[in-house]
């Protein structure tokens, strides 16, 4: 079982999108809304620090994946579309809207690029690496651009030619 859990105030036409699309590869709930912490926030930088949100999400299930609006950050890296470390990953919309890159609003644009991202990231939880193959989900997105370029779905090589529900975890 996978969980969402909100990080601060999400759209719910997003979570709910989401929730449906994922139950095609595991079963999925939502949970209720987490408060953004203080102490995540960069005030030099105006991002909240992806770990740090991490930690604000309990283990659950297989696998729970923070969604958030706000911009996230690690180290390192001007910003990050997602993060997971063990049972927990994250999701940020905010670089996923189109029109931060000057394109008009498209809700279904940003559905679809949370779904490949939020596959992308529970994709690491259940011990996938990073994909040479552009158009797989578990490929690198440098920009949004990579994002676009990609399938929603694990190529055949990173699902080592079994069918889609076998990428679960043993836990
Ligand atoms: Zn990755
Ligand atoms: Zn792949």
């Amino acid at each position: 079982m996978i969980f969402l859990q909100p990080i601060g105030q999400v759209n719910d036409d997003i979570l709910n999108f989401l929730k449906h699309s994922l139950s095609f590869l595991w079963p999925t709930e939502i949970l209720p809304q987490v408060d953004i912490p203080k102490d995540t926030y960069n005030k030099n930088r105006g991002q909240h620090e992806g770990s740090a949100l991490l930690d604000t999400l309990q283990v659950k299930g297989d696998a729970v994946l923070g969604v958030t609006e706000v911009d996230t950050y690690v180290e390192d890296l001007n910003f990050i579309f997602g993060l997971a470390l063990g049972r927990k990953a994250l999701i940020s919309l905010k670089r996923l809207k189109p029109d931060l890159y000057g394109s008009p609003d498209d809700e279904e644009l940003l559905k679809l690029r949370a779904l490949n991202e939020a596959v992308h990231e529970l994709g690491h939880v259940f011990g996938l690496t990073h994909c040479p193959n552009r158009r797989c989900v578990m490929h690198f997105s440098n920009s949004i651009w990579d994002t676009d370029i990609k399938d929603w779905r694990y190529c055949r090589s990173c699902l080592g030619g079994k069918p889609i529900d076998i990428v679960r975890s043993d836990k």
